[in-house]
């Protein structure tokens, strides 16, 4: 189902239209079997649960939708439930995913662009684009997009995976890294790399780029050639890093997630290359008892 933005919402409400009602970083969902599902509006008032100055995000399908935080009190009802985003991997479909973080990164930048961050005083809503500007000196506040790049290093066979101290346990990824001012994302690449290895690397290719609401990143991927150096991972950022083959991967993130499809699509190229190393061992170890029957 086909996503199309807007920021006028139609004249009249719907009891269809769905609503991404969050209450601190957490998003009301309707359990249903194994997924979650959206609550639409009329559930929403079922629920009781008030979501005040919703914010048009655009039409999902057929259906309008609307981003709003809820007011702290409010709980949900026995028949739905407040999740992280992250809690709905695997149990929405990647379209609605992706709804659903757009909605968490309006609400949240609404939320703290209240006030002129230059003098102070009270900003306001703009009819006619996502903005809030404050009415005394006229700066002006969007919605934030933090640019940070995701790189695969590949050598022959192997590809340069690494963890940091919060994922979760035996997780590896690829490297990544946010883009500096001034920087472009081919700068930022190499920075990060030695940074975070001490590895240099050659023959940046684009892979691709996923909005990743956590909280307001654009991930934009790369694969890149080694080129020299030894792995030394950086103090506080980096707890372990090493060269994984194609045949022997760690645990990876989810399929969600743009590193995910990045080793899965490097690998499958990488697969679809005949491994000639192998092909000589293989040889070799099929000679051997050969050998000594002799
Ligand atoms: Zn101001």
């Amino acid at each position: 189902m086909d996503f199309s933005p807007g920021l006028a919402a139609p004249e009249q409400d719907d009891d269809r239209d769905l609503c991404f009602v969050f209450r601190s970083g957490s998003l009301l969902v309707m359990p249903d079997g194994d997924a979650v599902r959206i609550p639409c509006r009329a559930e929403l008032r079922q629920l009781g649960v008030p979501s005040a100055g919703a914010h048009y995000l655009g039409r999902l399908g057929e259906r309008h939708c609307f981003a709003a935080e809820s007011d702290g009190d409010a709980s949900a009802a026995a028949e739905a439930e407040w999740r992280g985003l992250r809690g709905l991997f695997g149990k929405v479909d990647e379209t609605l995913f992706l709804v659903a973080g757009r909605a968490a990164q309006i609400v949240e930048w609404d939320l703290t662009h209240r006030y002129c961050g230059r003098c102070g005083a009270a900003t306001e809503r703009q009819p006619a684009e996502r903005a809030r500007v404050c009415p005394d000196c006229g700066l002006a506040g969007y919605p934030r997009v933090s640019p940070a790049v995701m790189m695969l290093v590949l050598r022959g066979r192997e590809l340069l995976l690494a963890r940091s101290p919060h994922f979760p346990e035996g997780m590896y990824s690829a490297l990544a890294g946010f883009v500096e001012p001034g920087e472009t994302l081919e700068q930022t690449v190499v920075r990060e790399v030695r940074e975070e290895v001490g590895v240099e690397i050659a023959n940046l290719r684009y892979f691709g780029s996923q909005p990743w609401p956590f909280p307001h990143s654009l991930m934009i991927a790369f694969v890149a050639d080694y080129v020299g150096g030894e792995i030394t991972p950086q103090p506080g950022e980096i707890e372990d890093a090493g060269w994984f083959s194609i045949d022997r991967l760690p645990r990876l993130p989810h399929r969600f997630s743009i590193a995910r499809k990045l080793i899965d699509d490097t690998v499958a190229a990488l697969g679809a290359v005949p491994d000639e190393a192998a092909a000589r061992r293989g040889a070799a170890e099929a000679a051997g008892p050969q050998d000594n029957r002799k």
